[in-house]
């Protein structure tokens, strides 16, 4: 995820003095994915197969 360039990240962006619309860009959420997905398939990842496997053994005693 990447902050929105079109609002700055607030979400928000601002048609004049005092008005406001909800960023089409990013729908309101102030981010926008990115087609970087390094980031979030690492965070996919197992954090350590070796914790599973250990786990495994006690339960088969
Ligand atoms: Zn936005």
């Amino acid at each position: 995820m990447a902050i929105c360039s079109s609002c700055g990240g607030s979400g928000i962006q601002r048609i004049n003095d005092e008005q406001f619309r909800t960023c089409l860009d990013c729908l309101g959420l102030g981010v926008v994915a990115t087609t970087d997905t390094g980031t979030e398939a690492r965070l996919e990842q197992p954090l350590n197969p070796a914790i599973n496997a250990a786990a495994s053994s006690v339960a088969a005693r």
